[in-house]
């Protein structure tokens, strides 16, 4: 199967973020009109990852729809993992941008040294950077946290 896209509706940002940061092209959608959703979806090919108990009663949008049924954001991500079959820890992980969903680029520390203060530039090897929102990233405390999160998905 192709790797899904999903669209995350309004309820769902910590969801949208978690697969973003293993890597998998996330819409976070934060308009609440539930046919401005289900267009988006549809025209853009995306599975659409859903709270909304009313879009779970629809039978035309089925075949791309997954309820959500857990508060808690880990147990939601295990649930869609395990529904669409995914890779906990792809190769793509940590490739794309939280906050926009666009791929980052690798980025040099040269590149970026006046824009970091001086312990990172030093602590680390790796930067990346998204074209839209401009963020650099680098793989510091928040990184080995989320591995160690993700270790306790079922
Ligand atoms: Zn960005």
């Amino acid at each position: 199967m192709e790797e899904p896209r999903f669209i995350a509706d309004v309820m769902l940002g910590k969801l949208a973020k978690w697969l973003r940061m293993l890597g998998y092209d996330t819409l976070y959608f934060r308009e609440t009109k539930d046919d401005l959703l289900v267009a988006c979806a549809v025209r853009e090919k995306r599975q659409l990852l859903t709270r909304k108990t009313q879009l779970r009663q629809r039978h035309d949008i089925q075949d791309y729809l997954y309820f959500i049924s857990d508060n808690d954001p880990l147990k939601q991500l295990g649930a869609v993992i395990a529904h669409y079959q995914l890779t906990i820890m792809p190769p793509a992980a940590f490739t794309r941008c939280l906050i926009c969903n666009q791929r980052l680029k690798e980025i040099g520390p040269e590149q970026i040294r006046s824009r970091l203060p001086d312990y990172v530039i030093t602590t680390q090897k790796h930067f990346s950077t998204c074209s839209r929102c401009k963020r650099i990233f680098w793989r510091g405390t928040h990184y080995e946290n989320m591995k160690k999160a993700l270790t306790r998905i079922p």
